[in-house]
């Protein structure tokens, strides 16, 4: 295979700029410039510029967890890619459950940030996931489309190796309950065949598709054993320097 594993931390809304340094540090200590893995850690806006300080020079890359679609102005509370790229981020978190839960974010919404931010140099992770009332209604394969395909209308062939995808099942985040390693391939080969569809096989073998959803040390080797699973978007594991190390070394 030629993808290579990208493990990321998502951070949400955890450490404050001065921990999120630390845990930055420790994690920048343990991952290698000749790194087989591309590790990514996303922590929250206000301690981006602080953590980018700190894994300069390192092979440890950094990540927002999310941004607005437009180039600046009177949007209060929001960031923008040039704010980001000016950190040096290199990908960002976009349409992450939590937010369409909490905040209402739409495919169309989402879409318009994917398009943004490949537009603004910086690579979206594109987060698809069924809830629980969904998997039992057997929708799952349904909803993961409609999302794939939202989120990407009229992301280009060219543009497509930028993009990651993390498959995350809503009822697996946070929750401690993980997809079996079957669970999450069967979706994941369902959403490799929807890239192969929309784009042809050899752009969907380019393109990563992460697993996210209490992914820890316990459960990574089954998962990252699978065909088209190519790494995790980690949460609550990822707060914790042991642990974030001992998901890396799973995919080395
Ligand atoms: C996430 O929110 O992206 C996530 C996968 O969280 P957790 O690992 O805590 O389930």
């Amino acid at each position: 295979m030629s993808r290579k594993y990208l493990i990321a931390g998502n951070w949400k809304m955890n450490k404050t700029p001065a921990d999120g340094a630390d845990l930055a540090k420790e994690i920048a200590a343990f991952v290698t410039k000749d790194e087989s893995v591309e590790v990514v850690i996303c922590p929250t806006a206000v301690a981006l510029d602080r953590v980018s300080s700190v894994i300069e020079g390192s092979a440890v890359k950094l990540g927002a967890q999310n941004l607005y679609p437009k180039a600046s102005g009177a949007y209060t509370g929001e960031i923008s890619a040039e704010m980001l790229r000016a950190v040096f981020a290199k990908y960002v978190v976009l349409g992450h459950s939590e937010r369409r839960e909490y905040f209402g974010e739409t495919d169309a919404f989402v879409n318009e940030k994917v398009k943004f931010s490949l537009e603004n140099n910086l690579n979206p992770i594109l987060c698809i996931g069924e809830t629980l009332e969904q998997r039992e209604a057997d929708e799952t394969l349904e909803v993961n489309k409609t999302q794939l395909l939202g989120g990407l209308e009229g992301v280009s062939e060219e543009d497509m190796p930028k993009v990651v995808i993390a498959y995350e099942p809503v009822w697996a985040i946070g929750t401690g309950k993980t997809a079996t390693p079957e669970m999450a391939q069967e979706v994941h080969a369902a959403i490799r065949s929807e890239l192969a569809a929309k784009y042809g096989e050899a752009v969907a073998e380019k393109v990563r598709i992460l697993y996210g959803g209490s992914m820890k040390p316990a459960n990574a080797d089954e998962l990252l054993a699978m065909k088209d699973i190519d790494g995790g978007l980690i949460g609550g594991a990822a707060l914790d320097a042991k642990s974030f190390s001992d998901l890396i070394a799973s995919a080395r």
